[in-house]
């Protein structure tokens, strides 16, 4: 181990969840719900599942490696040339890809504090030194979410990546059109901007921004979005960056040939068709929003507002106990102490019947 990077050594991995079955049996419980990833609870769109099982024959060979008829959908919808669409196995992909492509030792990345966890894991395994800009305070409008003054003045000249999650996961803030635009005028054009959009869909926010209109201002702007939420395909990792010519050039050289699969370049293309699927999931999701964020003001249970497709929950008290107890009810949950959250649990919004559940799980919980 001593012989890895100094920033490896330092870095604590990312935390996925057990898998279901593994935790069923630890725990002796049944039909547990899994509220805890921001999966799309309705599941992907039958037209995606259609189009996996067209393409299963053809496993044998590799992919394209070029990602042809996917680049080509995404290059339509956002009005770009095929060459400047980047995909990735997730958009995680596309994040390690920056940092290969971008950093190294005496180089630095700027990102927020309670920012997604993979920020910190891509820049130190590189070698290169993650700034972390303070958030916002509790009582802020926007409580935990990027302070972009703070994170600007983090840049220096060794900086050449700045990671912005519009909204953030786990704090589902957002930040507007003026903050992002002001934002993106104030980083030097040496500093790349990853606007880190895996939520976009969901988010009905006035005045939520569609990044990619700065694209063509902005060739230091690389917007990324993800086939893992809204379009419900996590499984299959599929994400996707769009940017200038000159950056996805770059991307394109450090990637593997074959990083994305052939089951997933499909789902993706027919996923991206299926706009009732979409809009059915932006429906479901906004109403069960309602439904939790209700159900913790009859609670007296702050929460963080949230425009994605889960709610980060204050307990009041250290969660990591709830969450054990909530595990027992059946019902999985996200920790965040890891975020610098450590009395929040961030549940990822379900249908209305898991919401129920995870809700009346919650009172047994906290009654106890
Ligand atoms: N960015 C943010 C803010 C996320 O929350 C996630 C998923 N947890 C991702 C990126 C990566 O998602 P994926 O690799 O599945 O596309």
């Amino acid at each position: 181990r001593a012989l890895a990077l100094a920033g490896v050594q330092n870095l604590t991995p990312y935390q996925p969840g057990k898998p279901i079955e593994e935790l069923e049996r630890e725990l002796g419980i049944r039909e547990s719900i899994k509220l805890a990833s921001n999966e799309n609870p309705l599941g992907p769109s039958p037209k995606a599942l259609e189009a996996v099982r067209a393409q299963l024959g053809g496993i044998a060979l590799y992919p394209d490696g070029n990602g042809f008829a996917l680049k080509r959908r995404l290059a339509e919808q956002f009005d770009v040339a095929p060459s400047r669409i980047t995909l990735g196995n997730g958009s995680n992909e596309i994040l390690e890809l920056v940092a290969r492509a971008y950093l190294a030792p005496a180089r630095n990345a700027v990102f927020s504090a309670h920012a997604f966890a993979v920020y910190p894991i891509v820049v130190q395994a590189v070698g290169a030194e993650a700034r972390v800009a303070p958030a916002n305070g509790p009582d802020h409008a926007m409580p935990y979410g990027h302070d972009l003054d703070a994170m600007a003045s983090l840049i220096n000249a060794d900086t050449r990546v700045v990671f912005v999650a519009n909204p953030n996961n786990p704090t589902g803030t957002w930040l507007d059109e003026d903050a992002v635009h002001g934002f993106l005028k104030r980083v030097p054009e040496d500093v790349l901007v990853v606007m880190d959009e895996a939520y976009f869909e969901y988010v009905e926010a006035d005045g939520y921004p569609d990044s990619s209109r700065w694209l063509d201002a902005f060739p230091n702007l690389l917007l990324t979005r993800t086939f893992s939420k809204i379009h419900g395909l996590a499984g299959l990792r599929i994400g996707y960056g769009v940017s200038g010519e000159a950056v996805a050039d770059i991307l394109n050289r450090v990637r593997q040939p074959f990083n994305t699969n052939l089951l997933a370049q499909a789902a993706a293309v027919a996923a991206l068709d299926d706009t009732d699927h979409v809009s059915e999931s932006v429906r479901v999701n906004r109403e069960g929003l309602v439904q939790v964020m209700d159900a913790c003001r009859e609670r007296g249970l702050g929460f963080i507002p949230s425009v994605g497709n889960f709610l980060s929950i204050d307990m009041g008290r250290e969660a990591g106990p709830v969450y054990q107890a909530l595990l027992r009810e059946g019902v999985i949950v996200r920790p965040i102490a890891g975020y610098g959250l450590p009395n929040h649990l961030r549940v990822t919004i379900g249908r209305a019947h898991e919401n129920t559940r995870f809700i009346a799980a919650l009172d047994k919980v906290l009654r106890a």
